[in-house]
């Protein structure tokens, strides 16, 4: 080792999904939207002035922040907005975790909470998911120096209900609680309604998954105008122009075609309802995810192995070399003809053999 590589920070960082380069894959690996956003969009892409990436952006992103505001018609002040809800996240941790008391997060969850805790000196504990992985509401009742979870949690798509939720802020109210609902719209319970009652309460959301732009990167937080102010006060230490001219002004008008999006969220959640019984057919094992992605194993072939057979067969998806998610699948709801496609291939893996 050289001697400068002492004074240096390192850290195991986070490993984000494959984006295979080469054509023709079957992708679903990264929880993204199969559908496009909507035909309306592409116009704009058109229509955006080139001229616009002269001048800084405005560091406010008030365009942004004001479309999101109204789209669940809270006040500007309610609203923080982010490259994608990894920022959010990443600057809600160094805002809100700076206690020293372990904030808590559960064992098997998005595997980027305990990147930034280690990346930030925060320190944390992992209550364990229940056997049936779900959430127990209970293991968030010890003192501590902030929650954070998210619902439906990842990779396992298990969604908390309102009332579970309510009951793990009615014990933390001295510490921030984050809720990360990054899957939400693909049928769980949101906690938005709740920002009003816990005024410590942060809902974490993103254009990346149920509205088709995962490339624009954007993502936002809603909560009392305190934390907001919070979260703003470290983000215009770090850096005053998170968010790009292109990022504001398609960001801006990408909740406009309500009628598109409710189509293609009913399209996915239609597909994840039908592959769940082509999988049962097939003798997988699932929990029932109420998100855009499948958590599968086989209880006759080990997950490693369909993970490599399927991509030797160029159908990505994601497989975790974790304790206790070793045996299971992550398997993104991509488009009915993508998911026919998977299905015949695990046909014949599991009729084959
Ligand atoms: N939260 C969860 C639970 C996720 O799975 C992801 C996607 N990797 C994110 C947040 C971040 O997504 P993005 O930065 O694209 O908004």
């Amino acid at each position: 080792m050289r001697k400068w590589e002492n004074n240096i920070r390192k850290v195991m960082p986070y490993t984000p999904g494959e984006q295979p380069q080469k054509a023709g894959v079957i992708k679903l690996n990264t929880n993204e939207n199969p559908y496009p956003p909507s035909p309306r969009f592409a116009r704009l892409l058109e229509e955006m002035q080139s001229g616009d990436l002269r001048l800084y952006p405005d560091p406010d992103a008030g365009s942004l922040v004001n479309a999101i505001a109204d789209y669940h018609g809270l006040l500007p002040e309610q609203v923080f907005v982010g490259v994608g809800s990894d920022d959010v996240l990443a600057m809600a941790f160094l805002t809100f975790f700076h206690s020293s008391k372990p904030i808590l997060f559960p064992d098997v969850t998005y595997s980027f909470y305990d990147v930034w805790a280690d990346l930030f000196g925060i320190p944390y504990e992992r209550p364990a998911l229940k056997a049936d992985f779900t959430i127990a509401p209970e293991d968030y009742y010890r003192e501590n120096g902030g929650v954070v979870f998210p619902n439906p949690n990842a990779p396992t798509g298990i969604a908390l209900e309102l009332p579970a939720i309510q009951d793990i802020l009615e014990h933390n109210r001295d510490c921030v609680a984050i809720v990360d609902e990054a899957y939400v719209d693909f049928g769980a319970d949101s906690a938005l309604a709740l920002i009003d009652r816990y005024d410590n309460l942060l809902v974490v959301r993103t254009f990346s998954k149920s509205r088709s732009l995962a490339g624009l990167r954007v993502g936002y937080a809603m909560g009392n105008p305190l934390l907001i102010k919070y979260l703003n006060d470290v983000k215009f230490s770090f850096n005053s122009y998170t968010m790009n001219q292109p990022s504001l002004y398609l960001g801006s008008r990408a909740m406009e075609d309500e009628a598109y999006f409710q189509e293609t969220l009913r399209k996915i959640v239609n597909t994840r309802e039908w592959a769940k019984e082509e999988l049962k057919k097939l003798g997988f094992i699932f929990t029932d995810s109420k998100t855009n992605f499948l958590f599968a194993r086989h209880p006759d072939y080990p997950a490693r192995e369909i993970f490599e057979a399927l991509r030797e067969a160029d159908i990505f998806v994601r497989y975790f070399d974790k304790d206790r998610i070793r045996d299971y699948l992550r398997i993104t709801v991509g488009s009915q003809e993508e998911m026919d496609a998977l299905i015949r291939f695990l046909k014949n893996y599991t009729h084959g053999r």
